[in-house]
């Protein structure tokens, strides 16, 4: 074996020692198992009305976008959808990438000057991380969820531009940050605050738009939204929202707006089609919030350490990797998927089931789900 090769395998040799090791495993279309794991929240994947405007586009538009925005790709599917999310959103402007982790290389870097200091929270997603890096900014990393701990970033930085970056509804524990006291604290020291709504969108807000706007900060002049487009809308690609001035910036300099193929059209015209159903989905949400109480409930009753969610994702502490995976894969077995999220996934040394909740599962299996895992925790343990 060439050396380089021999090398790589000693690495994953050191991660399986860890209990650390990753597989990928297909999903047939007609998989059986009951999906904890995935993040269609609203169920919207599947959704009749999603999947005839994507056949719809697929046949008018073809397989590709066949360019990137600025050349070939930016059909009136992408500007009509643009447009949609920008009035939802309550913003001025909108525009969409190909994913949400694209988006937030671009907002990030695109809120960077040279002399800007970033304040990242440590529970941050790994592309805001990347944003960050990117940008060459210096960056500031505080404690997760902690507004002193920014307000003293920011205090000892007095006349350099800033940005408090975070999410709205973390990925990891699903708890929401304290929007309104980060933003009064951005204010306070005339930084921006830059949130990934990925997991809210869809889930929290009137309307379902977000945890920003649910945090009254929709269309703030300091405040720039990024989201996925993957989640709730069960699409893909991502998008940033905010102030004109800023979006057209992105246009113009965007590194992953500008030199990326633009999403396809098809996919484009169903999370349009994703979007008006998750605005008129009151009733979705509401059922998501009642499984998302009984999963605690239940959970937290059989004795699991369960986090409290602010949306549809929820944790449930492992005593470690190799029981966490055990865990993981004596839910599978029983058909039930859930995600098992280890180091370096995790923002902290702990590790975790992961529970996403989604409305589209049927009420029964979803039932049937939580006293799965209660099951297999008693037997793994
Ligand atoms: N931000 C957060 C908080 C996420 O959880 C994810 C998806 N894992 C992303 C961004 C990236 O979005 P996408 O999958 O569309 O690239």
């Amino acid at each position: 074996m060439a050396d380089w090769l021999a090398a790589l395998d000693r690495r994953a040799e050191l991660r399986a020692r860890a209990g650390l090791t990753r597989t990928l495993r297909p999903r047939a279309a007609d998989d059986p198992v009951v999906d904890l794991a995935g993040n269609d929240y609203l169920g919207l994947a599947t959704h009749p009305e999603v999947t005839a405007a994507a056949a719809t586009a697929l046949s008018a538009y073809g397989l590709g976008a066949t360019g990137s925005r600025l050349v070939r790709g930016s059909t009136d599917a992408h500007h009509a959808l643009e447009d949609d999310l920008a009035d939802w959103l309550g913003v001025d402007r909108a525009l969409v990438f190909s994913s949400g982790y694209l988006a937030n290389l671009a907002a990030v870097r695109g809120l960077t000057q040279p002399r800007t200091l970033l304040v990242s929270d440590a529970h941050n997603h790994a592309s805001l991380i990347d944003g960050c890096r990117i940008s060459g900014a210096e960056t500031l990393v505080t404690p997760h969820a902690d507004v002193a701990a920014v307000a003293a970033a920011l205090a000892a930085a007095p006349g350099r531009p800033a940005v408090v970056v975070t999410e709205s509804v973390f990925s990891v524990d699903g708890d929401l940050a304290p929007l309104t006291e980060l933003h009064e604290v951005a204010r306070r020291h005339g930084a921006l605050l830059l949130v990934d709504d990925a997991h809210a969108l869809g889930v929290t807000g009137p309307a379902g738009a977000g945890g920003v706007a649910a945090a009254g900060l929709a269309g703030a002049p300091d405040v720039v939204v990024t989201a996925t487009l993957s989640k709730a809308l069960g699409g893909a690609g991502g998008v940033v929202a905010g102030p004109a001035e800023f979006v057209r910036h992105l246009v113009e300099t965007g590194r992953t707006f500008i030199f990326d193929t633009a999403p396809p059209p098809a996919v484009v015209a169903g999370v349009r089609a994703a979007v008006r159903l998750a605005r008129d989905g009151d009733a979705l949400r509401a059922e998501l919030a009642d499984r998302v109480a009984t999963a605690v409930r239940r959970l937290g009753g059989a004795g699991l350490p369960v986090s409290a969610p602010d949306g549809a994702v929820i944790s449930v502490t492992a005593p470690g990797p190799e029981a966490a995976t055990a865990w993981a894969a004596a839910c599978r077995e029983r058909g039930v998927a859930v995600g098992c999220f280890r180091p370096p996934s995790t923002p902290d040394s702990r590790s975790r089931l992961r529970l996403t909740v989604s409305a589209g599962v049927r009420r029964a299996d979803f039932e049937r789900a939580l006293d799965v895992i209660v099951e297999c925790a008693r037997e793994v343990s």
